[in-house]
């Protein structure tokens, strides 16, 4: 835990404020800078809610015992509420905790505190005005340092100063508690400690993904090579993954950490592609952010899943993090009464702008009319790209490379033709013709596919701009009004 962060508890300590929320994760850290900063006449008294008397029945047992107190020794009770959320709001805890602050506030010879620790942020509306919320930040570079030099002593391993470097990058977002045992794992694994333990943290971040169940993980086999056409969106992100794979340097040189991408345009034409194969250029994680899934229940819970989400997302970092449907994510911004999206949207917003991690966001949209300007505006994303439906050349590339995947690409086959036939298909269109014709031929029991049966296959088959033509229409008249790079060369 930081100095400030330290500070900040025993000055609340000394107060008068009767109720201390530590938001932490970590409860060791918490125990353990408690135990160092606690006055003598403090006596301690801790629930948690594994154990077997209600929250209620705890706080008023204490409080029977606080009456009992030899009061010429000037003792105070402190309570520490341990993984509250749960009973917190009960009515009569509620009562109970406000009786004490109410008491402690007032009353000269009452000495009572309470301090709550909790991985959550769940503050009843009635308690507000007697809590002082303490938001624990995670390790900075020097306190990773300072574990990883402690391990290394306490294991008796020397490291250079280059290892340290490297290590500290990837337990960056951790807990201390978390670090400490990521650390003694891998030195378990591998006896040491150098940069293969780095590929072991990674391991150990996409467990705690998984874990977690706030976000998707997403496996894949995607690579740059698989999109067909987008070169100018392509080129960047290849600027950027040259940039990614060398991020201390890069930090060291003052050059920004590259902060994401929006990608907006015609459905089925790479999106989602892109986004896979841009995390496996970057050689990192690729995380799927599912607004809909963070929805909570009660009052504050959903901004709390968020802030765990974006957290988290910084602790898996580097890593991708794709916002699939950002319009969708974010719909009803303003009209919704609880105003729960637009809070959520603002915090994501502000993460955004302030977050010095190695996430690398990749939001995808369709609808540009829909989306919040606030996203649109630079400094927000480090670029905007507009992917259209593919031209001609970008259809034969895309048609060779879904030939190609099925092993069914020879030079027999006249790509220039079916990509002069094919105006206004997608990739996805395209796929599907390659996808058809194969199947047919396999049916036939011919080995080879034939331009003529690609051709017939085209003729039975309707693009999406058959199909969707007022959408696609409307979609390009709304991003005409904004000047996004072209994806396409
Ligand atoms: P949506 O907006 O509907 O989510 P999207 O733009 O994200 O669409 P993808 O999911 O990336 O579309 O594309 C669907 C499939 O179509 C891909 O998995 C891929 O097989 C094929 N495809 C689309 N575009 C391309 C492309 N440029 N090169 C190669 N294949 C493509």
């Amino acid at each position: 835990m930081r100095r400030e962060t330290i500070k900040l508890l025993a000055s609340y300590l000394d107060s008068l404020c009767p109720v201390i929320y530590i938001h932490h994760s970590d409860f060791h850290e918490v125990d353990e800078v408690l135990n160092r900063t606690k006055e003598p006449y403090m006596q301690l008294c801790k629930y948690t809610n594994a154990d077997r008397n209600t929250l209620a029945d705890f706080i008023i047992s204490v409080m029977d015992d606080a009456v009992n107190l030899d009061d010429d020794e000037h003792h105070e009770l402190v309570m520490i509420l341990k993984d509250i959320h749960d009973s917190i709001n009960d009515p009569k805890v509620i009562a109970l905790i406000r009786k004490i602050s109410e008491n402690t506030m007032t009353l000269p010879d009452y000495h009572a505190k309470i301090i709550i620790i909790d991985t959550r942020i769940e503050i009843p509306l009635e308690l507000e005005s007697f809590i002082k919320l303490i938001d624990v930040p995670l390790p900075d570079d020097e306190e990773i340092k300072e574990c990883v030099n402690n391990f290394s002593r306490d294991v008796n391993i020397k490291l250079t100063p280059d290892a340290i470097e490297d290590i500290i990058f990837s337990l960056k977002g951790l807990s201390a508690f978390q670090i400490q045992q990521i650390l003694s794992v891998a030195y378990q694994s591998g006896g040491k400690i150098d940069e293969t333990s780095r590929k072991f943290i990674l391991e150990e971040k996409e467990q705690m993904i998984k874990k977690s169940g706030i976000f998707e993980m997403i496996n894949f086999d995607e690579k740059i090579s698989d999109i067909g056409g987008l070169e100018n969106l392509k080129e960047w992100l290849k600027r950027k993954a040259a940039i990614f794979s060398q991020l201390e340097r890069a930090r060291k040189n003052k050059i920004d950490i590259p902060n994401g991408v929006l990608i907006l345009g015609m459905p089925g034409c790479g999106k989602s592609l892109t986004a896979k194969a841009a995390s496996s250029m970057f050689k990192v994680p690729l995380i799927r952010l599912d607004v809909g899934r963070l929805m909570g229940r009660y009052v504050g819970e959903s901004e709390d899943n968020l802030r765990r989400a974006l957290r988290l997302s910084e602790a898996v970092s580097p890593c991708v993090l794709w916002v699939d449907e950002l319009e969708k994510a974010f719909a009803g911004i303003g009209s919704d009464t609880s105003g729960i999206t637009t809070r959520l949207f603002g915090q994501f917003l502000t993460w955004m702008q302030e977050k010095r991690s190695s996430v690398f966001i990749i939001a995808t949209a369709n609808d540009i009319s829909k989306l919040p300007p606030e996203f649109l505006r630079k400094g927000r994303f480090d670029e905007l790209f507009f992917v259209d439906l593919p031209n001609e050349s970008e259809r034969k590339k895309i048609l060779e490379i879904h030939l190609m995947k099925r092993d069914k690409m020879n030079g027999n086959i006249d790509l220039e033709k079916l990509s002069r036939e094919t105006n206004g298909f997608n990739g996805s269109d395209l796929e599907g013709i390659v996808k058809e014709a194969a199947e047919k031929a396999f049916l036939d029991g011919k080995k080879t596919i034939t331009t003529e049966l690609l051709m017939s296959v085209r003729r039975d088959s309707k693009s999406i701009s058959d199909i969707q033509t007022d959408k696609i229409k409307a979609l390009r008249e709304s991003l005409k009004k904004y000047d996004i790079k072209p994806a396409s060369a």
